[in-house]
């Protein structure tokens, strides 16, 4: 019954009260005469609009006017400013959105270079409609025409657009990825380069002392430099902050656009000048987002067996030398090689199928995983054969992990059909060595190589220590396939 309730009209309460928060903070930034200099409201309510299909119902869109009325009547408006000033507000968030689902796309969150063409779209749609609606109200308004009202309220609706709307998008896409354990990460400072943002503020400094209407351009170098530098939240609010101190320093008389402040044209061709100045940076954050996407990919099939889940052979390679390197100031300590290969495998392929070996040879992976501890390394080094690389301390230690993985895969069983299971055994050779400096990973290779060759010539599913290893061993096991 509550949970009824709560899902029919707590959609319309969130929005209400979004809505109504945000347009109270708009008025109060209201000059006397003027339009709101802070107006998040619009943004916001089309951001949650498009985010949240929840909201986007009937109810959703009652709740917005009640939100915008709300704070009209309690901040003092008159009826019917507050009316036509809602009705305005939500004639831009209604075509905004019917904009959006139209262009849809790539374009939530700023991935790719169409998704900034689709924002600039959407907030130029949206930033229009409110200015159509919104120019018929003369009365409060500043302009001596209805087009100099209309493209007055046009540009600064469309700056705010542009620059919130990212903000919503990548906070929220950010937010969604956090773990707990990452959220740390958000106080390592110190490990962020400062020098972009820093000339950003070096540059709007430069441009305050300059003045002028060239100052405006004097940031994009920085702006590009930090869209390189940063991920797409901290862009997007670097851009934000940046959008507000320069129109901040218009609205101080900075800039030296002061006394031509009376002039409508110079106005809204500086509005409109810093939302194109803020579409550079946002442009390139969205294609490195892609680029960065794109590596990741690239990096993680380098990185990882597509089939079996474990480390390709070159990264096995890469990150077993660099734990030999890591271990080597420990003394006392020793370093492991396990090689494995699967007993008879053509004959699975040959009698089941290439389909089927690939199973076993994803089981036999997982087996594996299943056992290692953390920082234990493990490999496909190609085929039907594996590689670990493990910290040991006694020789014993690695062979009591081998017998481990050998019980496991033995344990195996991949079920064909009611009556027919494929079972499995692997041969196993292990090399150790203590840590020092010469310690070399090809020639601990060289001796798990050679002891595996002795496992297979000694019947298979067998463990076989290489002979370098003093007081040789096997540990032998039940009879081959
Ligand atoms: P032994 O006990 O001596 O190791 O015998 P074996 O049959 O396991 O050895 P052999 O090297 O003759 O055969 C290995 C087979 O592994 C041959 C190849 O077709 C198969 N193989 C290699 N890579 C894959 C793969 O990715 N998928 C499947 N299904 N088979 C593979
Ligand atoms: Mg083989
Ligand atoms: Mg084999």
């Amino acid at each position: 019954m509550f949970s009824r309730i709560a899902e029919k009209y707590l959609p319309a309460l969130v929005v209400a009260g979004v809505v109504f928060f945000a347009a109270v903070i708009g008025i109060y930034s209201r000059h006397f005469g003027q339009l709101a200099q802070i107006w998040p409201a619009n943004a916001l309510l089309l951001w949650l609009m498009i985010t949240y299909s929840r909201f986007a119902r009937m109810s959703g869109w009652l709740g917005a006017c009640a939100g915008y009325l709300l704070a009209g009547w309690v901040m003092g408006d008159t009826l019917l400013i507050n009316v036509w000033l809602g009705a305005a507000n939500l004639a831009g968030v209604c075509v905004g959105y019917v904009l959006f689902k139209a262009l849809k796309g790539d374009s939530e969150g700023l991935i790719g270079p169409k998704s900034v063409l689709y924002l600039l779209l959407v907030c130029s749609g949206a930033a229009g409609a409110s200015a159509a609606v919104g120019t018929g109200l003369s009365m409060p308004l500043p302009g001596s025409t209805a087009w100099s009202r209309f493209i007055l309220w046009f540009s600064s609706e469309l700056n705010r657009h542009l620059v919130l709307l990212p903000v919503c998008f990548a906070g929220r896409e950010w937010f969604s990825r956090q773990r707990l354990p990452h959220w740390r990460s958000i106080f390592a400072i110190r490990n962020v380069n400062a020098a972009p943002v820093g000339s950003l503020a070096a540059s709007v400094g430069l441009a305050a002392i300059t003045g002028g209407p060239g100052a405006i351009a004097f940031p994009v170098p920085a702006l590009l430099w930090c869209a390189l530098s940063y991920t797409v939240l901290p862009l997007c609010l670097i851009v934000l902050v940046f959008n507000a101190t320069v129109m901040g320093m218009v609205e101080a008389g900075l800039l030296n656009f002061d006394q031509m402040n009376q002039r409508t044209g110079v106005i809204v061709s500086f509005r409109l000048g810093l939302s194109f100045l803020v579409l550079g940076p946002l442009t390139v954050t969205a294609i490195m987002t892609t680029q960065r996407a794109l590596v990741e990919r690239l990096n993680q099939s380098v990185t990882w067996d597509s089939l079996t889940k474990v480390l390709s052979r070159q990264a096995y390679l890469e990150r077993s030398l660099s734990l030999i390197a890591k271990d080597v100031p420990r003394s006392g300590s020793g370093i492991a090689i396990l090689m494995l290969d699967i007993d008879h495998f053509k004959r699975i392929n040959d009698t089941y199928g290439h389909f089927i070996g690939d199973n076993a040879l994803m089981a036999v992976a997982d087996a594996m995983s299943s056992i290692l501890a953390e920082g234990q390394i493990c490999g496909r080094l190609g085929g039907e054969e594996f590689a670990l690389t493990i910290s040991a301390r006694t020789p014993e230690e690695a062979t009591c992990l081998a017998e481990q993985i050998r019980l496991a895969v033995e344990k195996i069983s991949i079920p064909l059909n009611e009556n027919t299971f494929i079972q499995m055994t692997v041969s196993i050779g292990v090399a150790f060595q203590r840590l020092t400096k010469n310690l070399k990973l090809r020639v601990l290779l060289a001796q798990a190589d050679a002891a595996l060759y002795l496992a297979k010539a000694n019947g298979r599913n067998r463990i076989e220590l290489s002979s370098t290893v003093s007081g040789q061993r096997s540990v032998n096991a039940a009879p081959p396939l």
